[in-house]
C-alpha cells in the first residue's frame, strides 16, 4: 500500500481508457491475417520475430530487469530493455517492479496475478486494469536511477511503433506496398498475439499445470511445452525455488535457449556475471526427483550415490 513516503511511478490514468482500447485494436489486427496471402516467407519472419521480442521479456525484462540475474553495459541494458519493450508489455520498470511483487506474494492475495483469482485475470485481465498501471519506484529504484531507463519506460510506446514501421519498410523494399502489409501483419499483429499469450502463459498455465518439483511455498510447476515456447520460462517451479540465477532450466536435459543466447553474449564480452543455481539447490532438486520417481537413490553433482530420503 502507497503512503505518504513512497514514490508513485507509471502511467496516467487519465490515459488508461485510450491506451486499453489502443491495445484491444492494435491486438485485433491479428485478424488480417485472413486477408493476407499465406506464404512460408511470411511465418518465417512471423516466427522470428516472435522469438526476437520473446528473447526480449524473458532475457531483458524477466532475467535481467526483475531479477539481475547478469550483469551488462549500459548500452546493452538499453538494447535488452528496447526489445522488451517491442513486445508491446508496457516499460521495463513497470514490468520489473510488478514481477518482483508476483514472486513476493506468489498465489496469495496480493498477487497480482495468481491464477487462484481466476485463469482469464492471472492470463490478460490483470494486464489490462487500470488499477495496476502504478508502481512504486522504490520497488526498481535499481534501475529507475538511469534516466533512459526511465524514459524507455515512460515512452513503451515507441520502440513497437519503430519496429511496425521498419517491418513495413522491409516487405515494402522487397516487394512493394502489399508485401509491406503482409510483412507487418505476419510480423507484428500474428506474431505479437503470440508473444503476449505465451509470455502470460507462464503467468496463468504454469501456476496450474505441470510438475512441481521443488516445494516453492506456491502453485508454480515446470512444463516442457511451455518452456520450449518461451525459450526457457516454463521451468518456472525451478525459478519460483530459485529465482537469481541467468539459467531457468537446471539440469543438461532442461532447454533454455534464452540462458544459451546469453552464454553465447558472455563469450563476446556482451553480457558477464551470469548467475547459476547453487550446489545445494541442484542436488536437492535430483533428490526430490528421485523421490517422485520412487527411486531410492541418486547421484550428487560429486557422482557418488546417495540414498534419498
Ligand atoms: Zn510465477
Ligand atoms: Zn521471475
Amino acid at each position: 500500500m502507497a503512503n505518504s513516503s513512497t514514490h508513485l511511478m507509471g502511467y496516467n490514468n487519465k490515459y488508461a481508457n485510450i491506451s486499453l482500447v489502443l491495445f484491444v485494436l492494435i491486438y485485433s489486427t491479428v485478424l488480417f491475417v485472413f486477408f493476407v496471402p499465406f506464404s512460408w516467407e511470411l511465418v518465417g519472419i512471423a516466427v522470428f520475430s516472435y522469438f526476437l521480442r520473446i528473447f526480449g521479456i524473458t532475457a531483458g525484462y524477466h532475467r535481467y530487469f526483475s531479477h539481475r540475474a547478469f550483469k551488462t553495459s549500459r548500452i546493452m541494458q538499453f538494447i535488452l530493455g528496447w526489445v522488451g519493450a517491442m513486445a508491446m508489455q508496457k516499460g521495463p520498470l513497470w514490468w520489473g517492479a510488478h514481477h518482483r511483487d508476483h514472486h513476493r506474494y506468489s498465489d496469495t492475495d496480493k498477487d497480482l496475478h495468481s491464477p487462484r483469482k481466476g485463469f482469464w485475470h492471472s492470463h490478460i485481465l490483470w494486464f489490462l486494469k487500470s488499477d495496476h498501471n502504478q508502481f512504486e519506484i522504490e520497488k526498481i529504484k535499481d534501475y529507475a536511477k538511469y534516466p533512459e531507463i526511465v524514459w524507455l519506460d515512460r515512452y513503451h510506446w515507441v520502440p513497437p511503433t519503430v519496429y511496425g514501421i521498419q517491418l513495413y519498410l522491409i516487405g515494402f523494399l522487397i516487394a512493394g506496398p502489399s508485401y509491406g502489409f503482409a510483412v507487418l501483419v505476419y510480423g507484428f499483429a500474428v506474431s505479437t498475439f503470440f508473444v503476449g499469450n505465451g509470455t502470460w502463459a507462464i503467468n496463468s498455465v504454469t501456476h496450474m499445470f505441470g510438475t512441481k518439483r521443488f516445494d516453492a511455498g506456491d502453485d508454480s510447476r515446470n512444463h516442457w511445452f511451455w518452456a520450449f515456447v518461451t525459450m526457457g520460462e516454463g521451468w518456472h517451479n525451478n525459478h519460483h525455488y530459485y529465482r537469481h540465477s541467468a539459467n531457468m532450466g537446471f539440469y543438461w536435459y532442461e532447454y533454455d535457449i534464452s540462458y544459451y543466447i546469453l552464454k553465447l553474449f558472455s563469450w563476446f564480452g556482451l553480457v558477464w556475471g551470469l548467475k547459476k543455481p547453487p550446489v545445494y539447490v541442484i542436488e536437492e532438486g535430483l533428490k526430490r526427483d528421485a523421490l517422485r520417481k520412487g527411486k531410492q537413490k541418486y547421484k550428487n553433482l560429486s557422482g557418488e550415490w546417495i540414498l534419498a530420503k
